[in-house]
């Protein structure tokens, strides 16, 4: 059950991986996790990583890609992970080949949960947060009963500054240039499966598992 599992900002990629870990019970490994991990254990490659993060430069790759070495080199991954935010490009996915070889294993699968960019940006724009508690709404799909009204502590609603349009745009056609090479590279190994991301939370969870265990 060696995963890697793909998804654009805001199709619900943290919330699905959370159900798979679950169903399946192997450890979801966000490169957000890795790279904090690395840096608070004080590995060589985590001082390495840190020192270009607190300089503002971009990590480069012979670093991420020993950190995901490290990582997936934990027993806690022998009997199988979901990979999430790495690779990014055909020279780490093949890296990725290389490690998991080395380590005996190979993907048994790329997950990639797929929402048309118009249906993202409306979710985006139509989100609402409540400034108290943290609540979620959407104008449209979950609206609370009073407009701009919190349901759980009636405190007020905002919209973040980045879930407009034009953001939300930027975002996914950078997305969209970065993963295409990516998804071409597993569709030629057969590796790759598409989830249709639009239905419900538990539809789509219920898709990755049939997909996993059929
Ligand atoms: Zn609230």
């Amino acid at each position: 059950m060696h995963i890697l599992l793909m998804g654009p900002p805001g199709a619900g990629k943290g919330t699905q991986a959370a159900e798979l870990v679950k169903a399946f019970g192997v450890p979801h490994i966000s490169t957000g996790d890795m790279f904090r991990a690395a840096v608070k254990e004080g590995t060589e490659l985590g001082k390495q990583a840190k020192a270009c993060m607190d300089a503002g430069k971009l990590v480069p790759d012979e670093v991420t890609i020993g950190i995901v070495r490290e990582r997936l080199a934990k027993d806690d991954c022998k009997k199988g992970f979901i990979l999430d935010g790495f690779p990014r490009t055909v020279d780490q996915a093949d890296a990725l080949k290389g490690i998991l070889e080395d380590l005996g294993l190979s993907l048994t699968r790329v997950l990639n949960i797929n929402v048309p960019a118009a249906d993202l940006i409306e979710r985006a724009v139509g989100r609402r947060i409540c400034k108290k508690c943290g609540a979620t709404y959407h104008v449209k799909f979950n609206p609370s009963k009073t407009e701009g009204t919190c349901d759980e502590c009636g405190s007020e609603l905002f919209q973040r500054a980045d879930d407009t349009e034009e953001t939300m745009k930027s975002r996914l056609s950078v997305y969209e240039d970065s993963t295409r090479p990516l998804i071409d590279y597993y569709q030629k190994a057969g590796l790759y499966t598409e989830v249709d991301g639009r239905q419900a939370i538990d539809k789509v969870t219920a898709d990755l598992i049939a997909v996993l265990k059929g």
